[in-house]
Order: structure tokens, then C-alpha cells, then sequence
């Protein structure tokens, strides 16, 4: 499906039924698999032969699924996950072991940064953040020998802070290490970092992906251009023989575009289990078939609300990287040329108690933490997810007390300038 283009993709690829099978994927609710011999079953188990028999590591609904992002992305293998947090989880923990190091964006998502910064140092990694506007000095400075990859966001969640991919991409490979990029935000209708250079892609396809906030899930693929065995020291879990699969070396057995996604399927999956449901990644492919649709109405609705904003006089700044002026316009235009996302961050005149107020007036934008879906809504930091700080900690994290995200749905524009319009009147 190489040169098909990205709306039918989001249809098409990944399952193509044969002769009399449904057009739709079929939901595979089953833990399990039958076979006729213990043999097969065995070939199975020392993944000398490819098939399902459990569902916590493969289902068919999950697989296909998974394919269809594969091929979104331009990638040669791909895995889904139960949420955006096993994927961002897995896909370092995939390289590194305790005694390891990343280097990861500063900016990223605060789910993650609790992830690499918290939870994955208690298990001997260690990370290193830098902003991804740093001076190249900087970047160097970042890296350690023990350094396994480089981790960032093409659009920071909720910075909105457009990555660099080809400068990190071009900085990991420098040191022989992957760059890992959070995708989440872009979608591949949007950005495709292994066009730029990127070696892996994660997604919480909880966001956009779904687009309907039904269900929370993750997907991670491989773009197959990393070469494990030219950095076979640095890479022992996928260069040197697993002994709990008879001494499989995974960069041999299934050569450089399959060996990342097998072994975090054959090992984390095996042992970890955050398997999607197939139900959910039924559900997901139903938002995933509207995808590039969507997308590219959040843009022009985002476009429209941040023109607007940006000319209120009541509104303070408004950061959108649509916008002319904006710090990121050149840098978007040229990874994102169809446009960035639909989430507009702006801060209010009267700072915390005008943002406070005109939140409470809107009638359309529903308030909620979640972002990046078919639905119009809105959060107030200060007041909810980061209300345990003081005013002087929020502008040290980047979210003042004025900071208002939206996440522009794609409900008519005019409607939601609407809603917009009297709640500002009212402050
Ligand atoms: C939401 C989000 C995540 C975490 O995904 P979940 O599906 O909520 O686990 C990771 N990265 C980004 C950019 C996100 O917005």
C-alpha cells in the first residue's frame, strides 16, 4: 500500500478480506488458540513458527489493527498496547535494562515525564531532560556511554512545543542509538517522523486516533532503518541469543524491520501483559477510519478559534503553531505542512480568576482533562490537574495561572467561536 495515500490507508490497510470473509475486522473475543498437534503448538512457543495462542501476547483484531498504523506510519512491523502509557513504557524498556540512560525531551506529556522520571528510575534507568529548543552543546552534553535512545514528542502535550526531528534524529544516531518519537499529537496524517529521520513511533491512540472518547489504548511501531547489529554491544536484548526462547538472537531470526516489535511482543507482552482488549482495537479502528477526515477539520476549526483569540482584546496570548508569529510557525511548516493539531493554549487577561470565570460561562466546551477528540473541550491547569502548586511552581513548569488549553473538536467553528465569545463577554 506503499503509494496509496493516507485517506485510504486509514480505510483500507491492514485486513482485506478474502473470498466471503466479513468486510469489517472481526472481533476475535477468545483468551485462546486451538491446534491439532503439540508439535505446532511448540513451534509456537519457540517462535519458530508465526500463529496465535494466547491473547495476552497476539490476537488477530489487535494484529490487524496494528497494521493499519503500521502502514499509516510507514513502518515494518507495529504493536498495540492498553494504553499510550505501555507504549511509551515498552518502548524503552524494550532497549534498556537497569544501569541504562535516556536522553528525553523536557516538554513531554506529564504522564510520561512521571513515567521516565519516577517510576522507570526506581528500576535503575536513568534519564537526562533537556528542552528541545536546546543549544547543540547542550544535546551532546545530554548523552552518556550507557545512552540507549533518545525520546521526544512531535508536538508536546501540553507545551505544544513543535520537535526538531531531524536534529534529534541526526544526535541519536551520532551516538548509535534510536530515536523514539511521540506521535500522538501530529498523527500520521499530519507528521510522519520516519520520513524525518525517526527510528520508532509511539501513540496514545486514546487521542485522535480513537477520536471519540470510547477507549484508551497505545500502539508502537518499528520503521525498520535502525541497525541493531552494527551497535551490538549496545543492544545485548536484541543482538545476543534469549534463553527463554532457546537462544533466539532476534535481530537474526526476524532481521532489522521485525526484531524490535517481536521481542517487546515475545518478552514485555509475555511478561508484562498490557494487551488491548480486541474489542477496544474493533473500536479503534472504527475512529481510525475517519482519521485523516478529522484531523484535518481540527485544524481548520484550531485555525479559526486561534485567529480569533489572538485578535480579542481580553485575551493575553494565544500559542498555536498555526498561527503567523507563533515561535514554532517555520519549524510546523515544514514537519507539518497540512497542518498541526487542534489544541490551542492561551492565557486570559485577569490571569487565574478571568480564566476561572470564563470557564464556568461556557455552554458548548465541556470541561474535562481529556484532550484531542471530536469533542470541543477545555481544562484550567491551575485550578485542576496541577492545582496542588503555587503560582511561582506553575510558571516554573511552563502552565502559568492564566493558561487555558483547548482542544478544538469538530463541531461547526462558528459555534464554538460562539461559545467563546459570550463566556469572554461575561469576564
Ligand atoms: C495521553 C497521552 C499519553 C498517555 O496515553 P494514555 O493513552 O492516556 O495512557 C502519552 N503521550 C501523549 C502525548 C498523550 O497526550
Amino acid at each position: 500500500m506503499k503509494d496509496l495515500h493516507i485517506e485510504t490507508k486509514c480505510i483500507q490497510a491492514g485486513y482485506m478480506p478474502k473470498n466471503g470473509e466479513s468486510r469489517l475486522i472481526p472481533i476475535v473475543q477468545s483468551t485462546t488458540f486451538k491446534y491439532d498437534t503439540s508439535e505446532e503448538m511448540g513451534k509456537l512457543f519457540d517462535l519458530e513458527a508465526s500463529g496465535y495462542f494466547y491473547t495476552r501476547l497476539q490476537n488477530p483484531t489487535s494484529d490487524y489493527v496494528a497494521a493499519k498504523i503500521c502502514e499509516l506510519e510507514g513502518g515494518t512491523a507495529a504493536m498495540l498496547t492498553s494504553s499510550g502509557q505501555a507504549a511509551s513504557f515498552y518502548s524503552i524498556f524494550n532497549l534498556c535494562q537497569a544501569g541504562d540512560h535516556v536522553v528525553a525531551s523536557a516538554t513531554i506529556y506529564g504522564g510520561t515525564y512521571n513515567l521516565f522520571a519516577v517510576t522507570m528510575k526506581k528500576m535503575g534507568i536513568s534519564f537526562t531532560f533537556v528542552h528541545p529548543d536546546c543549544s547543540d552543546e547542550e544535546l551532546e552534553a545530554a548523552f552518556q556511554p550507557n545512552t540507549k535512545a533518545v525520546f521526544g514528542e512531535t508536538i508536546a502535550n501540553p507545551a505544544l512545543v513543535v520537535l526538531d526531528i531531524e536534529r534529534f534524529a541526526k544526535a541519536a544516531h551520532a551516538h548509535g542509538v534510536p530515536l523514539i518519537v511521540d506521535n500522538t499529537f501530529a498523527t500520521p496524517v499530519n507528521c510522519r517522523p520516519f520520513e524525518w529521520g525517526a527510528d520508532i513511533v509511539i501513540h496514545s491512540t486514546t487521542k485522535y486516533m480513537d477520536g471519540h472518547d470510547a477507549t484508551v489504548g497505545g500502539c508502537i511501531v518499528d520503521s525498520g532503518n535502525f541497525d541493531w547489529m552494527a551497535h551490538k554491544e549496545k543492544f545485548p536484548g536484541l543482538t545476543t541469543p534469549d534463553d527463554s526462547y532457546h537462544g533466539i538472537t532476534y535481530a537474526e531470526k526476524f532481521g532489522q524491520g521485525g526484531a524490535y516489535i517481536t521481542k517487546a511482543t515475545a518478552q514485555l507482552m509475555r511478561d508484562l501483559g498490557s494487551t488491548p482488549a480486541p474489542m477496544n482495537a474493533f473500536l479503534l479502528n472504527l475512529g481510525l477510519e475517519t482519521l485523516a477526515l478529522r484531523v484535518e477539520r481540527h485544524c481548520q476549526n484550531a485555525q479559526k478559534v486561534a485567529e480569533y483569540l489572538n485578535a480579542h482584546e481580553k485575551i493575553a496570548w494565544v500559542n498555536y503553531a498555526g498561527l503567523e508569529g507563533n515561535k514554532y510557525y517555520e519549524r510546523a511548516k515544514k514537519y507539518m505542512p497540512n497542518g498541526t493539531c487542534g489544541v490551542i493554549s492561551f492565557g486570559i487577561k485577569g490571569g487565574r480568576t478571568a480564566a476561572e470565570k470564563f470557564m464556568s460561562r461556557l455552554e458548548r466546551a465541556i470541561i474535562a482533562t481529556h484532550v484531542a477528540d471530536a469533542r470541543t473541550c477545555i481544562l484550567h491547569p491551575a485550578s485542576s490537574t496541577h492545582r496542588q502548586m503555587t503560582d511561582e511552581e506553575l510558571v516554573a513548569a511552563g502552565v502559568g495561572p492564566d493558561l487555558v488549553r483547548l482542544s478544538v473538536g469538530i463541531e461547526n467553528a462558528e459555534d464554538i467561536i460562539a461559545d467563546v465569545a459570550q463566556a469572554l463577554a461575561s469576564v
